[in-house]
């Protein structure tokens, strides 16, 4: 039964825990099943804890009308039904939505006029507004976008051959702080719901010129997927649903920082997504250092879920390894980088630094970087240098950031 309230306005299941957050301490004690894990948690236990929720606790706005785009094309049956139409109404919307990219109730001319007004009364459709758009050099685009509540996200296109990529947000800014990354410095404003999710999409996909379409999709936006994790996961059902966008699950990659016990539940889903981690580092005091995630989740208890996730017929396991200069990018690093990866159908994309002002950090000399990936292919890892699309316009790998407005 669908509500006509929004579904992911103040998730009870998840906002029940903000008031044990304080407690979160001596609950990661209990909950740890090793001592390294209890001693690398004293660091920042309260973020740790919020991790581990892996939930959807920061809040969304609350809205008072249902986004249509939030609903998988079974539950606009089910919510035509409720409304006292029959269930193939709920089909005929999907089809205007993501057929037809319809955004206009009133539009949907194939259903009763009662039944639109009801609809138009209780719900909405609600697609990110693209309120820039910045071209880059190499074809690739910045949309940034205006949701509802005026918080702005971004999403990039990225053309490459014969395919169109789109990296979309899952969350407005970021709250896992990693060093290199401009968006962690935004900290974490709010999640975007899973109609947020795919309204990137329909946004991106109403701008294209006409013939073209978006051809892969990449989690790799602002955010981390994992922790929003009901959102993230009804996006791809969407996403995958032959009723609704019906993208090959083989063409989405969802990235994460290593959320091991989100890679778990994901893992289950049966969703045949692929996967891709951010790695950035072959021990756990680099780790540690440029990425605080990696006091809760080590690198040994992240590869081993790596180990366990289901990897599809000739897909592989992407690991996203951003080589800053004397950090992380020695040939000691990579061959340690080998070792770690054994076992597991793995492809490397090594990605040199793009740099932010103050970021601190430097992108490695060329011959590092052709001397790092050398090495890997030399023990048969399938490595390879992404020269990121978009550096010009702040649309590269970790340099999303938008003003929030909420
Ligand atoms: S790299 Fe990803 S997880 Fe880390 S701060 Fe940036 S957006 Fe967040």
């Amino acid at each position: 039964m669908v509500t006509t309230s929004h579904p992911q306005a103040y998730p009870p299941a998840s906002h029940k825990f903000w008031g044990s957050l304080c407690l979160s301490w001596y609950t990661l004690s209990q909950e740890a099943p090793g001592k390294d894990r209890v001693e690398r948690g004293r660091v920042r236990p309260l973020i740790l804890r919020t991790w581990r929720l892996e939930s959807v606790c920061y809040p969304t706005t609350r809205m008072s009308r249902q986004n249509l785009l939030d609903l998988l094309p079974s539950e606009l049956e089910d919510l035509a039904e409720s409304l006292g139409v029959p269930r193939y109404r709920g089909r005929q919307i999907a089809s205007w939505l993501y057929g037809k990219g319809a955004t206009d109730i009133e539009a949907m001319s194939d259903l009763p006029r009662d039944f639109r007004a009801i609809l138009a009364d209780r719900a909405t459709v609600a697609v990110p507004e693209i309120e820039r758009r910045t071209p880059s050099q190499d074809g690739s685009q910045k949309l940034v976008l205006r949701l509802e509540d005026g918080a702005r996200i971004q999403s990039v296109l990225m053309p490459d051959a014969d395919r169109l990529t789109l990296c979309v947000s899952t969350q407005v800014g970021c709250g896992f702080a990693c060093a290199f990354c401009l968006t962690g410095t935004m900290g974490l404003e709010r999640n975007v719901t899973a109609g947020e999710i795919v309204g990137q999409v329909l946004a991106a996909r109403a701008g294209l010129e006409p013939g073209a379409r978006i051809t892969h999709i990449v989690y790799m936006g602002m955010g981390e997927p994992l922790a929003n994790y009901a959102a993230t996961v009804k996006s791809l059902r969407l996403l995958t649903d032959p009723k609704a966008f019906g993208f090959s699950p083989r063409r989405i990659t969802v990235s994460t920082v290593g959320l091991v016990s989100g890679i778990e539940r994901l893992a289950k889903e049966n969703l045949k997504v692929n996967l891709a981690i951010s790695l950035h580092a072959t021990n756990n005091e680099i780790r540690d250092r440029i990425m605080p995630v990696n006091k809760g989740f080590a690198i040994e208890e992240l590869l081993e879920a790596c180990r366990r996730f289901p990897v599809a017929f000739r897909q592989r396991i992407t690991f996203e390894y951003v080589l800053l200069e004397g950090v992380n990018d020695s040939p000691e690093d990579s061959r340690r980088l080998v070792r770690l990866l054994k076992g597991i159908r793995a492809k490397i994309n090594l990605i040199p630094f793009n740099d932010w002002e103050g970021s601190g950090f430097q992108r490695p000399a060329l011959h590092r970087i052709m001397g790092f990936q050398e090495l890997l292919l030399e023990h048969g890892i399938r490595a390879t240098v992404r020269w990121s699309k978009g550096e010009d316009i702040g649309a590269a790998c970790g340099q999303l950031k938008e003003t929030v407005e909420v």
